[in-house]
């Protein structure tokens, strides 16, 4: 298996309920290590920039909101199929159609409002990962 690497978000609705020590216990549970994390705030351009392919979504304007309403803790994973092992962890985007035991269903309290973001490629996990952090802050 492929050690790998993947950008995972703990978006807005988990940090207000205090969930990021629960989340983490998630992934370090599973066998991915936290090679990289921090807490910011992000800005709206910030915002839409990250989701830019959903920029015609009809969800997009409300997404941007709720990924800015308050604090994010972004975070590289690492791993054996990192990607993939993570997306797993976190289950389906909508929380009523995730698998029992994951990050989202035992904890999202909406499709919206879903706790955790996940690359889902490794090309996408490259240019997410470069988005928020620098070689220097990713410590294997
Ligand atoms: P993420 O990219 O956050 O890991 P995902 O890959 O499972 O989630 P995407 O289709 O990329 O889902 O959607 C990005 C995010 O947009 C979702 O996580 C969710 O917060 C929001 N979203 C997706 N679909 C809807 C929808 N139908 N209504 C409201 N919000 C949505
Ligand atoms: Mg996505």
């Amino acid at each position: 298996m492929a050690v790998e690497r993947t950008l995972s978000i703990i978006k807005p609705d988990a940090t207000r309920r205090n969930l990021t020590g629960k989340i983490n216990q998630r992934f370090e549970d599973k066998g991915l290590r936290i090679i990289a994390q921090k807490r910011l705030a992000l800005s709206r351009a910030q915002a839409e920039q990250f989701y830019a392919v959903h920029r015609e979504r009809g969800f997009f304007n409300d997404l941007v909101k709720f990924m800015t309403s308050g604090p994010v803790v972004v975070q590289v994973l690492e791993g054996d199929n990192a990607v993939a092992a993570n997306r797993e962890i976190m289950g389906a985007t909508n929380p009523a159609n995730a698998a029992p035991g994951t990050i989202r269903k035992d904890f999202a309290e909406s499709i919206e409002a879903n706790s955790v973001h996940g690359s889902d490629s490794a090309d996408n996990a490259r240019a997410e990962i470069a988005f928020f952090f620098s070689g220097i802050e990713l410590c294997p």
